[in-house]
């Protein structure tokens, strides 16, 4: 069993498929930094995965006191029963205040085991954690929808937490590099197996990464339309989302949809083309930079949300937009 003498935040990263930590992992370390420092207490990270040790040198570059790598290929193997018994171990001897995730698809599915198992509380899908002067520690999330924030204080020692993309911080340079402590990997029997993982071949930026995400809805008409987002997208670099109808219809994959129950992104652009801008949708893309909105109503409420709104009918104005983009990249 890990211990540590005076546990303050433990980060739990995701990596990505060359060993690296994603990006939301690196903005999640530079949150629990700020936080920490408040708290007065070790910033942890636990690193998991088969053969993670480039992502823990990582880590330890980022400013985290302790990386506890745990490595073994059976987090390959075992899906997230794995992670939560393991994550389960080393909170179990650390005691840490806070234990923090990105608010991934895998995170909604092994925070709730931890959470369960530990019979501490967890607040999902967090866009702030702050600490007060008393160090209470002050989570806010939207509810309703998106259409409010709450401001959620725990009474556990220990609190679990993932956090939305967008909602952290680049962490800051401390000048030294952490130090990396193996750890032994509680290996078992899991119900659930992964016999075989596909992966699609990667055509640009993951969406929840994408610095831009050409987005399209109902309006669009059909799957042909998301063909002509694909193209804007390549051009600019970034990756197309949809709103939940396309992907309901079969027009779009569904591992597009943003939204409340679909992804949640934050990138510097986000071009909603025919998407009317419900609570559901808005909710997964408020932290975005600048918003463009093509849409042929002039009531729809994209346009609360948007920076920029033109008001017309897609299939006119948006050939013209991309040769003007291709134009302009010289591409
Ligand atoms: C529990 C729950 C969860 C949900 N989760 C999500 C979610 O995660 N993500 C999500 O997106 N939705 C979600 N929804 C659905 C959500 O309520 C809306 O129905 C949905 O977002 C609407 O999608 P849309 O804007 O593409 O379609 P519509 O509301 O039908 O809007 C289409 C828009 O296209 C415009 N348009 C039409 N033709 C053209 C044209 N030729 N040129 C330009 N504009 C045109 C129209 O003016 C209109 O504004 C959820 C709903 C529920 C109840």
């Amino acid at each position: 069993m890990v211990s540590c003498e005076s546990p303050g935040i433990l980060v739990l990263t995701e990596l990505v498929d060359n060993g690296l930590l994603t990006t939301r992992t690196r903005l999640l370390v530079g949150l629990a930094q700020y936080l920490t420092a408040g708290l007065h207490g070790e910033l942890i990270a636990l690193v998991t995965g088969n053969g993670a040790a480039k992502a823990a040198r990582e880590a330890a570059s980022l400013g985290v006191d302790t990386v506890l790598l745990a490595d073994s290929p059976s987090f390959g193997t075992s899906g997230t029963e794995a992670l939560a018994a393991n994550i389960c171990e080393v909170c179990a001897g650390l005691r840490p205040r806070l234990v923090v995730a990105p608010h991934t698809q895998a995170a909604q599915d092994f925070m709730p085991m931890v959470a369960f198992r530990l019979g501490t509380a967890l607040v999902t899908d967090c866009v702030g954690i702050t600490a007060r002067e008393d160090s209470t520690l002050v989570f806010t999330k939207p509810i309703y929808g998106g259409n409010a924030l709450a401001e959620f204080v725990s009474g556990s020692p220990t609190t679990l937490a993932t956090v939305r993309i967008g909602s952290g911080r680049e962490p800051t340079e401390c000048g030294h590099a952490g130090s990396i402590v193996p750890v032994p990997v509680r290996e078992g029997r899991y119900r659930l197996e992964v016999l075989e993982s596909k992966h699609d071949e990667p055509s640009g930026p993951v969406l929840e990464e994408a610095g831009v995400v050409v987005a399209g809805g109902r309006g669009l008409g059909g799957p042909e339309g998301f063909d002509k987002l694909r193209g804007l997208a390549d051009t600019l670099g970034g990756a197309v989302g949809a709103s939940r109808p396309p992907c309901d219809l079969g027009w779009a994959d569904p591992d597009t949809q943003v939204g409340i129950t679909g992804k949640i992104v934050a990138p510097d652009i986000y071009i909603a083309v025919a998407i009317s801008g419900s609570s559901q949708h808005l909710t997964g893309m408020s932290d975005s930079g600048t918003v463009v909105a093509l849409n042929n109503d002039p009531d729809a409420c994209i346009f609360n949300a948007a920076d920029y709104g033109v008001v017309a009918d897609w299939q006119q104005v948006l050939p013209a937009f991309s040769r003007k983009v291709r134009e302009l990249l010289g591409s």
